[in-house]
């Protein structure tokens, strides 16, 4: 009788004891994932983007149209076609020298974007030169004067004429099979003088009209009089394949004041600052870079250190905008899904743990108790 009970007082302290040790464990693996994810910035690849370009569809163009959280610009990585549009407003007036100053800077941008995707590894293809491949080349006829932004209704009609346009007018299934691409983005060029370059990115929560991805770009800054260089170019199509302004803070897309300062304080150089923010006009060149901040939004890093310290730069998915969803199916900001996302990896761990453990242990006691009823059995 007295045998029995320090059995079984033995076999509590047992399960006490290997329940003490996950605890420990865990604790140690929590640990360890944080020096890690230090360490990983410099050599670690970027696994969520590797798995979603090899599941891209390569071959099968316009397979996964309006699917991809990415809109129709998918990856900086890989093969992209660009669609220029040449809007002829009432005020336009096209002139060859126009056209050449447009494929100019798009040759300038496309090259650079190339050379910087090498810097991380990058297989940048884009297709965009419409002397080359005039089936890329598009003339919008448009009964309205140009407006901007600040105009209201009149700029938004405008913009809803672009969509209209490509969705009515180009063939986009035709043009991803004919170059075998499931990436295309739309460049929409104004003979005109303006204050800005746009970008239309597709984010999760936009009707699924506006998939198809469009930069607008004017040809003259209002401010200067100057034409609109490769920079601005090269700025606008990043917008296509996720990139972040820096130069002003969003609470959209998780871009806070700090950031802005951060980043104005430590990445001077850094494009999606802004042209205007860097004070500088190349006309032939672009000397700014593609810092680790926007390869991160491209899906060119999957960390950067700067997450830990500003945890709303956080994006769920690369390359692109995602609002992301809580369990009740409400909008949040990347902060809260970071913190969601990471929680989950560690508490499906700590389940595993727990379960592998259990199973061990219980085994372990079944044996011994076995053992015991054999003995006692003996005794008998
Ligand atoms: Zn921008």
């Amino acid at each position: 009788m007295n045998k029995g009970n320090n059995t079984i007082i033995n076999i509590l302290f047992e399960w006490i004891y290997v329940f003490f040790m996950i605890q420990v464990i865990f604790v140690l693996l929590l640990i360890g994932e944080d020096i890690y994810s230090g360490m990983k910035e410099s050599g670690k690849r970027n696994t969520e983007t590797e798995t979603a370009l090899l599941s891209r569809d390569v071959g099968k163009p316009y397979s996964d149209w309006e699917k991809s959280p990415t809109g129709s610009a998918k990856y900086l990585d890989g093969t992209t076609v660009f669609v220029s549009i040449f809007l002829e407003d009432t005020e336009a007036d096209w002139t060859p020298a126009d056209r050449y100053l447009v494929r100019k800077n798009m040759n300038i941008a496309t090259d650079y974007l190339k050379e910087e995707g090498k810097r991380y590894g990058k297989q940048v293809e884009l297709i965009y030169d419409t002397n080359e491949h005039p089936d890329l080349e598009f003339h919008m006829k448009y009964g309205q004067p140009f407006v901007e932004e600040e105009e209201g209704d009149a700029y938004t009609d405008m913009v809803l004429a672009v969509y209209e346009y490509i969705h009515d007018e180009i063939p986009v299934r035709d043009i991803m099979k004919e170059y075998q691409v499931n990436s295309i983005g739309f460049l929409c060029f104004a003979d005109h003088t303006a204050s800005q370059a746009l970008t239309y990115h597709y984010g999760t929560e936009i009707d699924s009209y506006f998939y198809p991805e469009i930069s607008f770009i004017n040809l003259r800054w209002e401010s200067s009089g100057e034409n609109v260089n490769p920079t601005t170019y090269a700025h606008e199509i990043l917008h296509l394949f996720g990139a972040r302004d820096f130069y002003l803070s969003s609470e959209r897309y998780g871009i806070t004041r700090e950031i802005v300062d951060y980043v104005v304080e430590n990445y001077e150089t850094e494009i999606m600052l802004g042209y205007s923010a860097a004070g500088i006009d190349e006309k032939d060149r672009i000397s700014l870079d593609i810092t680790k901040l926007t390869a991160y939004y491209l899906g060119w890093l999957s960390y950067i250190t700067e997450l830990d310290r500003f945890p709303t730069m956080a994006e769920k998915n690369p390359a692109c905008f995602t609002m992301q969803k809580d369990s009740e199916g409400k909008e949040v900001y990347q902060a809260a899904s970071r913190l969601k996302l990471e929680g989950s990896i560690r508490q499906d761990l700590y389940f595993a743990a727990c379960g592998i453990f259990i199973v061990i242990q219980g085994i372990f006691t079944m044996r011994k108790l076995n053992r015991i009823r054999k003995r006692q059995l003996k005794y008998n």
